[in-house]
């Protein structure tokens, strides 16, 4: 018998990170790699963001903190939720966690018990199906394509609902689709969860300032406010400020549920690190100009990227209205040879080939749970994303 938990039996490493680990190597080796597969910004932290967190090393506050986080953190975070979606939330409503990631952790630890279910409309963050079934779940895929916007349907989730249904996951704008739900579309899911009642929903807005489209973002208790009983909102610096490796997180929702979040907390990581949260203070309260600046560069990028890869023939893709991925359909490659002989029958062939005829590092769609695609995260240089399209494309020229 392994000496490994069977818990883990189930679980697929994090496909994004492996990918950019394989374009690490094969760097070391000195090839000119261009990796497009790591969901974070090029950006640096902003300055007035670095200098809060010497700030806070230099007054001494580098010591263990309260489990749900410090207290100016959760007031700048309940007085975000109040200026950013009209929502009420005291700082005992929230949590602060290393990074959003342990945010959806600790839920779903806290309140899975093994069998409950949780919806997971695809295609998905590669780390939704895996973090439910950590924590005793069992994740309810719900394939979402290309034709309905890769975005849930009413009926959809009508189908999907059972009484072991626990948790509705929505994320909008989406990783890996950059879909973004509208109001209409978002109350039209609410009709649905008013005839469930036992059934919460998990909204992970992380990339909810990165929206190019003519709506604004909206979270679905902005449409539908009667739903905040039973909704945690999730959230975070890593995306929007540039502070992916700083490991700020947060969660906002009902008290009970935020109490058993802290506890998971307070047995595990004991709190976010105390330097990224004063940090991450400034980040929420501090000159917000960075968010426009960055997200005006993403747009540009995306326009850029779209239009490059749309003119490779086989290569199928949207324009994305959020986020900073572009999904890109490879359907018509199938069945195709590359020059050493292979025959392309899924994005998990095609995704090593691009890294290795091209030296272009992607994701493949299996991750996400939907194929054949693949990912390409635009927060990259225009540069470096021309030269990215410029190979992808002779890549798959030298298909026969
Ligand atoms: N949620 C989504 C949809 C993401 O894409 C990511 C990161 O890729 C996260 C959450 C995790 O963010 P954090 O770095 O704050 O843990």
């Amino acid at each position: 018998m392994s000496f490994i938990a069977g818990r883990l039996s189930a679980i697929a490493p994090a496909e994004t990170m492996e990918m950019a680990a394989k374009a690490a190597v094969l760097r070391r080796q000195g090839l000119d790699v261009i990796s497009l597969s790591q969901g974070e910004p090029d950006f640096d932290t902003p300055e007035h963001i670095q200098q809060a967190a010497l700030r806070a090393m230099r007054d001494g506050k580098t010591r263990y903190t309260e489990a749900a986080g410090v207290l100016p953190l959760r007031e700048a975070v309940a007085a975000k939720m109040q200026a950013d979606h009209g929502l009420a939330y005291g700082p005992d409503d929230i949590s602060v966690t290393a990074g959003a990631k342990q945010a959806i952790f600790n839920a779903f630890l806290a309140t899975l018990n093994p069998g409950d279910e949780v919806v997971v409309p695809a295609p998905c963050w590669v780390s939704y199906p895996e973090i439910v079934k950590l924590t005793g779940g069992t994740p309810i895929v719900v394939e979402c394509p290309r034709e309905a916007g890769f975005k849930l349907t009413p009926a959809q989730l009508e189908a999907s609902i059972t009484p072991r249904t626990k948790w509705l996951m929505l994320n909008s704008p989406s990783n890996p689709t950059g879909a973004v739900y509208s109001r209409a579309e978002l109350g039209a899911l609410g009709d649905v969860l008013r005839r469930h009642p036992q059934v919460w929903v998990l909204t992970d807005d992380i990339y909810g300032k990165l929206v190019y489209g003519s709506e604004p973002f909206a979270n679905i208790l902005q449409v539908l406010a009667e739903l905040q009983p039973r909704t945690l909102v999730v959230n975070g610096v890593s995306k929007v400020y540039c502070m992916t490796g700083w490991r700020i997180g947060y969660a906002a929702g009902p008290r009970e549920l935020i109490k058993a979040m802290n506890l998971v907390q307070g047995q595990s990581t004991n709190n976010a690190n105390a330097i990224a949260q004063f940090a991450a203070v400034e980040a929420l309260t501090g000159d917000q100009s960075c968010i426009d600046t960055f997200r005006f560069a993403f747009r540009e990028r995306r326009d850029f990227i779209v239009d490059a890869l749309r003119k490779v023939p086989g290569l199928e893709v949207d324009l994305p209205d959020g986020a900073f991925y572009a999904y890109v359909s490879c359907r018509a490659l199938m069945g195709r040879q590359t020059p050493s002989g292979q025959t392309l029958s899924s994005d998990r062939e095609f995704v090593p080939y691009l890294l290795d005829e091209a030296q272009v590092g992607v994701v493949s769609g299996t991750g996400f749970l939907h194929s054949p695609y693949f990912r390409v995260s635009y927060a990259a240089g225009i540069a470096q994303l021309g030269e990215a399209a410029r190979r992808i494309a002779r890549a798959v020229e030298a298909l026969r």
